[in-house]
């Protein structure tokens, strides 16, 4: 008795000096940037892991403060009430975003223009309510990504004209998962996931195994119709079933045509993956706009992009990196 007395003692005091077990750390936080953060990491140690999460959910806080137009004191507010009256200087950080938001309009033929919100501000998808054919006529002078002029000796921006309005809505979430994954690195973490309500991004993998993605049915977005392996990488979905009401047989949805203030219907979701989320949610947005033959010949001419798309009709088209080998199920 005395000697399992003792054994027991000095398994209990062994397993008292062990080192922390290695394990998977997982925080959900809902109502940051209006959506849902999901942090994922492998942690050597508990308590490091805990407080790079703690760290990449005040970033995320950070981010929304600065760049939110539902917050009347973000950066962006102010922007949006004084750049038409002449240059308002701004921080580094919003400076930057703007010059890469500018970088994929350019790429996305103006798909992707944040100067939708001159327009977009009109529709509340929650409350049922858009803008009529008249305010949409009167506004759509103001949607243009040329509008927005960068002084880069300045750091400042200025709107050309009265009206116009932004909103960093489509790019900021996957930006400041960029940004999360960045703060994860630089603590040393080599397996983790960081996700903004569409835009995710990957480090590693999951301990030999791939991340997994479930491409969304739109008819039935909680079930998946195809999954596609991946690590250190990252990927955005934009689907007309995230935000949307339907009224007369008409789907009114978030992605908007800066050509016709009207939501973008060519696709029904398109997910898009390449190395940074700042890049898929920048370009998730092109084939709602301008279809699916045209975003795949744009995404065909960028080597780290890949995509896949859900027409209206229920075909699924994929760029060229994805397309399942001939005979494939
Ligand atoms: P999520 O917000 O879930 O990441 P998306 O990446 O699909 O969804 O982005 C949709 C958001 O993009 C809209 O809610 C709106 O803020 C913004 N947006 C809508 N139309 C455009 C557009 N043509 N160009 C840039 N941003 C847009
Ligand atoms: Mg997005």
């Amino acid at each position: 008795m005395r000697g399992a007395g003792a054994w027991l003692l000095l398994l209990l005091l062994g397993l008292g000096c062990q080192p922390a077990h290695a394990q998977w750390l997982e925080r959900t936080v809902d109502g940051i940037m209006g959506t849902r953060i999901v942090v994922k990491l492998w942690a050597e140690d508990q308590a490091a892991g805990e407080a790079a999460i703690d760290a990449v959910m005040a970033d995320m806080r950070h981010v929304d403060e600065t760049m939110s137009t539902f917050k009347p004191t973000s950066e962006v507010s102010k922007v949006n009430a004084q750049a038409a009256d002449g240059p308002v200087p701004i921080s580094p950080e919003l400076y930057s975003l703007l010059s890469t938001a500018l970088e994929y309009s350019r790429i996305t033929e103006g798909a992707f223009d944040i100067t939708y919100a001159s327009v977009g501000y009109m529709y509340d998808f929650r409350a049922h309510v858009r803008p009529s054919e008249q305010q949409i006529l009167a506004a759509l002078p103001a949607v243009n990504y040329r509008h927005l002029l960068l002084d880069p000796k300045q750091h400042t921006v200025r709107f050309t004209q009265r009206g116009v309005r932004i909103d960093l809505g489509g790019i900021a979430k996957g930006w400041a998962v960029d940004r999360g994954i960045e703060i994860l690195k630089a603590r040393g973490f080599t397996h983790a996931l960081v996700n903004a309500g569409g835009d995710s991004r990957v480090i590693g993998d999951r301990m030999g195994e791939p991340w997994v993605i479930g491409i969304s049915d739109p008819n039935h977005p909680e079930r998946f119709f195809t999954r596609i392996p991946l690590s250190d990488t990252a990927y955005s979905t934009s689907g007309d079933y995230e935000r949307y009401y339907d009224e007369n047989g008409v789907r009114y949805h978030h992605i908007i045509d800066p050509h016709t203030g009207h939501s973008a219907s060519k696709v029904r979701s398109a997910t898009v993956i390449a190395p940074t989320a700042t890049r898929t949610d920048g370009l998730s947005k092109t084939a709602f706009v301008l279809g699916p033959e045209a975003a795949l010949r744009i995404y065909s001419t960028l080597p780290d992009v890949e995509a896949i798309l859900v027409t209206p009709d229920g075909r699924v088209l994929y760029s060229k990196g994805l397309e399942p080998a001939p005979g494939a199920h």
